[in-house]
């Protein structure tokens, strides 16, 4: 690992032009050059700290670029427009027409929709697999397999991938391990634990204010490199470049990120086991009913807890919708999808971000149909919260005891 692999991120700092204590946004997509040779060496990728055109780099987006390779602890990083910019640049830079991709089954709906149907244009197929099956992962591989790819805890059923083990298998192989760790910034470092390539949805925890969506790739030197190259980079060609004004924010928002998740943790914690004992089938990492519990454990940074994703099986979609408008109704929170938010947001992930899996699959993976995603919020007072959620239920009439068949 290079020397800015070992960098905290607290200690990086960027002042801004006349010594502001914040980076000065770079606000051109294009740079002058004093001489033609320098372009032209630019151009070939030859001239470190020279800066062509806004969608190759630019000066906001590699403050915020290095900081994620800090956090992550990769050599550096790449930051791209959405999560699935970064996603799809990845898997298109992997593999090449009439390859293989061993994925999780139980992964983002975007990504599964884009490895399951979009890639067939090139011949690419997918397995998916049950990840916390080594065995099934090993079986799965084939000589045009060019990665492995998961979620450290996945979307929305939350299993946690073993990374160690995967990374493992991977390298027994030769193929990299690729994990998508959005819901899990801090609590899992994959690249520490064997992973090759890290992406991040920053739209979610690492942003934290649900006002954009952005994406980010940390890796090798290298990779990220031949992700920009002019002639055949994937993050270059599509073109899913981050704005500089929307990195600049990011990157703001990424310091207080330790504290908001600290926070979303202790909050999930409390509600998972008060409703846990209450009888409910509540999902969630921290709980020692959850399979993938020792696994995350093992894997986790203890400071930062275990997430703040839970899903409750409240037994139908009937159920779910009702409890949902009438926690909104009570300002509990948001019927909306997407996660990391400063307020609760909740969804029922079957009919709304998994929904591009068929209804036979997420039937097989387990996600039924009362099963609501949670994003548990930074509440101040998160016992109120409890209160105000089971007073929802009553007056709705949803008990433990009722299971989605
Ligand atoms: C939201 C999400 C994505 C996609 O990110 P966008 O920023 O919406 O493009 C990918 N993976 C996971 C796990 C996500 O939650």
């Amino acid at each position: 690992m290079s020397k800015k692999a070992t960098n905290q991120l607290q200690d990086l700092q960027y002042f801004g032009e006349f010594g502001g204590i914040n980076p000065s946004i770079s606000d051109s997509s294009t740079y002058t050059f004093l001489s033609a040779k320098t372009m032209f060496d630019t151009f070939e990728g030859n001239t470190e700290g020279c800066y062509l055109y806004s969608r190759h780099s630019s000066p906001s987006n590699l403050y915020l670029g290095e900081a994620l390779a800090a956090l992550e602890g990769t050599e550096t990083a790449n930051v791209y427009a959405s999560g699935m910019g970064a996603i799809s640049s990845v898997i298109m830079q992997l593999c090449d027409a009439g390859d293989h991709v061993v994925s999780s089954r139980t992964i983002y709906g975007g990504t599964y929709a884009f490895l399951k149907n979009f890639v067939k244009k090139f011949a690419i197929d997918t397995s998916f697999v049950d990840n916390t099956s080594l065995e099934v992962v090993e079986k799965s591989i084939n000589s045009r397999t060019r990665m492995i790819y998961c979620e450290s805890v996945s979307n929305p059923l939350l299993e946690v991938a073993d990374i160690k083990a995967l990374a493992k298998l991977a390298k027994k192989y030769n193929i990299p391990l690729v994990v998508d760790n959005t819901f899990s910034p801090l609590s899992i470092a994959p690249a520490k634990l064997g992973a090759d390539v890290v992406i991040h949805s920053l739209t979610k925890f690492i942003n934290g204010t649900s006002d954009c969506v952005a994406g980010a790739v940390c890796g090798t030197t290298e990779f990220c490199l031949s992700l920009k190259d002019v002639n055949n980079g994937a993050g270059m060609l599509f073109g899913s470049t981050l704005d500089s004004l929307r990195a600049a924010s990011i990157l703001k928002n990424l310091r207080t990120l330790h504290i908001r998740m600290q926070k979303h943790s202790q909050n999930a914690m409390y509600l998972a086991q008060k409703f846990e004992q209450d009888g409910f089938r509540v999902v969630y990492p921290g709980l020692k009913s959850h399979s993938g519990h020792e696994t995350m454990k093992r894997q986790m940074n203890a400071d930062y807890g275990f997430g703040g994703l839970l899903t409750m099986d409240v037994s139908s979609l009937e159920k779910a919708n009702a409890l949902m408008e009438l926690m909104q109704t009570e300002k509990i929170g948001y019927l909306a999808v997407s996660l990391g938010f400063y307020k609760t947001l909740f969804s029922a992930p079957g009919t709304s971000t998994s929904s591009e899996i068929p209804l036979e699959e997420q039937k097989e993976m387990g996600l039924s149909d009362g099963l609501i995603r949670f994003s548990i919020g930074l509440d101040n007072d998160i016992k109120r919260t409890y209160k105000m959620i089971k007073n929802c239920m009553k007056q709705l009439n949803i008990k433990p005891d009722m299971v989605s068949v």
